[in-house]
């Protein structure tokens, strides 16, 4: 029996390639990037991490005062509140000792649980972190994913959690599918799949997808 879910997976991974995400060289700049990502495209988040020229520590963002921090992360928008959101991951962060692996020793469930509890940290936040930060095997859904399982379409429920709990159900508990799949629908989103006008006569799903059927 046909699985979409995978069906969609390997055509976009054979039109674009490994994606290899996320764009960042350790788990606490991954953290710093999800929160800064929220309501705001990556090139602004881009101009406020080369504003901290560096400093990826978290021991010195958690000492920061609060005003330089909102300074260094400003590009990003919603400074005031991203720079308490910031604070905050890193004191959950802190009681791990910043160790990523003791982190990693917890298991998955309680771990989102603890996230979520965060004050500024959402599901899709908790998730990209779980899984790009620490290879936790929990699917991030976006505005992307919702747009293209209405569109293609993929019965996945109505909001967040139902969503995500379609996609883990129907592909392979693998991180390298899941770091993929999410980063792939992200890419796909930018260039084909877009909210408006999408490029559907030379999309590499067109092939498949209702909303494309149905315009022929
Ligand atoms: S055919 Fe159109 S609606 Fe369907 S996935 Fe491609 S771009 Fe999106």
């Amino acid at each position: 029996m046909s699985n979409p879910f995978m069906e969609i997976y390997d055509t976009l991974l054979n039109h674009y390639g490994n994606p290899h995400w996320w764009p960042a060289d350790t788990p606490y700049e991954v953290m710093v990037g999800a929160v800064l990502t929220q309501n705001t495209a990556w090139t602004n988040v881009e101009k406020a991490l080369a504003n901290f020229a560096g400093s990826w520590k978290p021991c010195l963002i958690a000492s920061m005062p609060l005003d330089q921090l909102k300074l260094i992360i400003k590009p990003a928008g919603f400074f005031n509140q991203k720079a308490i959101y910031l604070k905050n991951i890193t004191s959950w962060f802190q009681t791990y000792h910043f160790d990523v692996s003791l982190v990693k020793q917890e298991p998955l469930a309680s771990l989102r649980k603890e996230l979520l509890s965060v004050k500024g940290i959402g599901p899709e936040t908790a998730d990209s972190i779980l899984l790009y930060a620490f290879d936790f095997p929990s699917f991030v859904v976006d505005a992307y994913t919702k747009r293209l399982c209405e569109r293609y379409p993929l019965k996945v429920g109505d909001n967040y959690e139902a969503v995500k709990h379609a996609f883990e159900q129907n592909i392979p508990r693998e991180i390298n599918v899941y770091n993929n799949y999410h980063a792939l629908i992200v890419l796909h989103g930018k260039y084909y799949c877009r909210k408006r006008r999408p490029l559907c006569e030379a999309c590499p799903l067109g092939g498949r997808c209702q909303n494309n059927q149905q315009k022929n």
